[in-house]
């Protein structure tokens, strides 16, 4: 039986209305966080995860918040009521990627918002987190494999940026080490969610050393593990989700 109220403490999930991100809420819910779901755009959608939530017996809320924005993540953070509970686990997961391009092909508009959404996003997330946890606590950052693999012809910007992001998993975790507040990553391969171009995850699945696209709930599975005490010696390191490559 799960308990009946988040006796883990609080969770805010960015990017929790669609897919990984709502995964991670609903099974977080589960595991016993109460939850703060942040979206950007999809308000129906994150409603319906909030809802699922609380069928759990947690509290949880939507807050819309483009993480880009430094005043809607001070908000986000900071309009905590006090019946959530204290503020434990940050799930940075809110992420963009554009259409496929080469990197002669991209853009400095597309750059710089590809870097806003993940990287300076994250930060400002990962800052407003922190300031708060008075005891202890455990961040979680989605970035990707692309980070490792660069992603050529397809998006090396976005693979760029989840390297800047898992470069912050490792600073930060040292940072905080001593303060009880773990920070990891999670690196997901090819996940079947709305992030992908239409007939990306059909191509490029087979390819895959487990011959499938995981799901938004095996990546979650990893996300929350990592949020839980059962991760308690486990911080600086970097979790691949994807299925062999
Ligand atoms: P998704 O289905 O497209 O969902 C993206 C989520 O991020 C949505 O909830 C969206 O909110 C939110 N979001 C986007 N821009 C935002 C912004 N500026 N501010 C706040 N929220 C924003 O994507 P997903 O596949 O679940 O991806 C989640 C994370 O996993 C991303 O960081 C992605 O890079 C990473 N990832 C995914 C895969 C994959 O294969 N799916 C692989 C590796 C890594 P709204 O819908 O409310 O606008």
């Amino acid at each position: 039986m799960p308990p009946s109220t988040g006796e883990r403490g609080l969770l805010v999930v960015t990017g929790g209305s669609r897919g990984i991100g709502a995964a991670t809420a609903r099974l977080a819910a589960a595991q016993g966080w109460n939850v703060r779901v942040g979206y950007r755009t999809g308000e129906e959608e994150a409603a319906a995860v909030v809802a699922a939530c609380r069928a759990l017996g947690r509290w949880a809320d939507a807050v819309r918040a483009d993480v880009a924005d430094e005043a809607d993540v001070v908000h986000l953070f900071g309009s905590l009521p006090e019946e959530a509970g204290p503020l434990r686990g940050l799930v940075n997961n809110a992420g963009i990627v554009g259409a496929a391009a080469t990197v002669a092909e991209l853009d400095a508009d597309r750059i710089r918002r590809m870097l806003e959404v993940n990287v300076l996003g994250a930060f400002l997330c990962a800052r407003e987190a922190v300031r708060r946890m008075d005891d202890g606590g455990s961040v979680v950052n989605v970035s990707s494999r692309a980070a490792v693999l660069g992603a050529a012809g397809e998006y090396v910007d976005y693979a760029a940026s989840k390297a800047a992001l898992d470069t912050l998993t490792t600073g930060l975790a040292q940072e905080l080490a001593g303060r009880g507040i773990r920070v990891n990553s999670v690196r997901p391969g090819l996940i079947d969610t709305e992030i992908h171009a239409p007939g990306r995850l059909e191509r490029l699945g087979p390819g895959v050393p487990m011959g499938r696209v995981g799901t938004a709930e095996e990546v979650a599975a990893a996300v929350c593990w990592l949020l839980s005490p059962e991760a308690s010696f486990t911080t600086g390191t970097f979790l691949d989700v994807s299925g062999g490559r």
